[in-house]
């Protein structure tokens, strides 16, 4: 699919007179109809929720426009949870959905009337004796071995740190159960950034079947089942995005089939999407600063790894834009840089694209969702800001860049 960015090179021209480059900018009104999407496709479901794996993106201003919407948080960490508190998202709208928690977490989720998703059969009693054993608990699921889509294999849980084997979860319901908790839920997370509508379809078929067999064992009913994050976006623009309107069809389907025959019509589904929600929505916005040919032909861009770290990490392929070259042929290879001591400090290696000359604005595409939120400041590089376009079109700063006092605050002495 043609990848287009949501702005004109006239509006981002005139974004840049305002804030400088290199900055992240995201699409309100994207964003919204992202949200608006996800509720419709599950509206079968009475009590779905999408509850949004604020890892992906941390700024309290798109949290609150997925509140407005309809969205709690997926939170994994203290700072995670006291973001959500601040923005007036508590209680059941929080989904506590960490792994190796340090008990002053637990205590904080439990204070804030989250949702807790244990990880572990271990953290029942680590629990119990921490924050005590609340009345809504969940328990996260690993089946182990390959997770396969028809002939495909998506991922490896067989691998995964994360969750409790088949054995322990019909344990652990027993003993939360014993404890006096009195609603129950079930959650996995077996592959990620899947692009294709099959993969919740056939997780929910997974956990639906397992809810049926805990019923029979422990005579505990679920209350809800979260399909947590995975469901991907095409980083190339060969792929077909996915279509969550047949997602949702497909885990109606399952449902019909699985739950609604074992008397558990009532579980109520819910989500904890991250980048299917914001990755599109979200612009790296940068500027053209160097040109160099050596024995490849390089562009120096003013933002690097540090804004944005899945090409670096994981050979991410990101689809770029050359501002207001959009219609001219693709016919120069570059490698684009940012300016980190490192090699792997490349947005793009040996990509087709149109001239690029020294000035131009580049935007690097799918950028919204674990972008900045996964930067850092190695080679003392800063942080970007955060730009809102909101849906009138105009430009909202909702994060300033790093500076280097922000950079030196936490060393002792340093000033003086
Ligand atoms: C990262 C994560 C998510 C979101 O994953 P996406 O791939 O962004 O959808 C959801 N739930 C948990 C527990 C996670 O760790």
């Amino acid at each position: 699919m043609l990848k287009k960015p949501f702005v004109t090179k006239e509006q981002l021209e005139a974004i840049c007179e305002q804030y400088p480059t290199p900055f992240h900018l995201y699409d309100e009104a994207g964003i919204r109809q992202t949200a608006r999407n996800l509720y419709k496709a599950f509206s079968w479901n009475k009590g779905f929720k999408e509850y949004f794996a604020v890892k992906a993106t941390p700024n309290p201003t798109i949290l609150k426009i997925l509140h407005e919407e309809g969205c709690g948080t997926d939170c994994s960490s203290l700072t995670e949870l006291m973001m959500s508190e601040k923005c007036g998202i508590v209680g059941d709208e929080i989904m506590f959905s960490s792994n190796d928690t340090p008990a002053e977490e637990f205590i904080k989720a439990k204070e804030l009337g989250a949702i807790i998703n244990l990880d572990d059969i271990t953290h029942i009693d680590f629990l119990k004796e921490t924050a005590g054993i609340p009345e809504r608990i969940c328990c996260r699921f690993n089946p182990g071995g390959v997770f396969e889509l028809g002939t495909d294999i998506m991922d490896n849980p067989g691998d995964a740190k994360y969750g409790m084997t088949r054995p322990q979860l019909t344990e652990a319901y027993k003993r939360l159960k014993d404890l006096g908790a009195k609603e129950f839920g079930l959650h996995a997370f077996l592959a990620s950034n899947t692009v294709s509508n099959e993969y919740y379809p056939e997780l929910a078929r997974i956990l639906f079947e397992v809810a049926v067999e805990i019923k029979e064992e422990t005579g505990v009913e679920l209350s809800f089942i979260n399909l947590s994050g995975g469901v991907g976006i095409p980083y190339t623009p060969d792929k077909e995005p996915n279509n969550i309107f047949v997602i949702g069809e497909g885990v109606r389907k399952a449902f019909e089939e699985v739950l609604v025959p074992a008397g558990l019509g009532d579980v109520k589904i819910f989500t904890e999407l991250g980048r299917f929600m914001l990755a599109p929505n979200g612009h790296l916005v940068t500027r053209a600063i160097h040109e160099k040919h050596t024995h490849k032909e390089y562009i120096g861009v003013d933002a690097c790894a540090a804004n944005l770290m899945r090409p670096a990490i994981y050979g991410a392929y990101h689809h770029i834009t050359v501002m207001g070259k959009e219609d001219a042929p693709c016919d120069h290879k570059y490698d684009v840089t940012g300016s980190l001591c490192e090699n792997s400090d490349k947005f793009a290696v040996d990509r087709m694209l149109p001239e690029v000359e020294m000035g131009d604005l580049l935007v690097i595409h799918d950028a919204g969702a674990h972008g900045f939120s996964m930067g850092y400041n190695y080679n003392g590089r800063l942080r970007s800001s955060e730009i809102l376009l909101k849906e009138d079109g105009s430009a909202k700063m909702i994060r300033r860049a790093e500076t280097p006092e922000d950079y030196f605050a936490t060393l002792e002495g340093f000033w003086e």
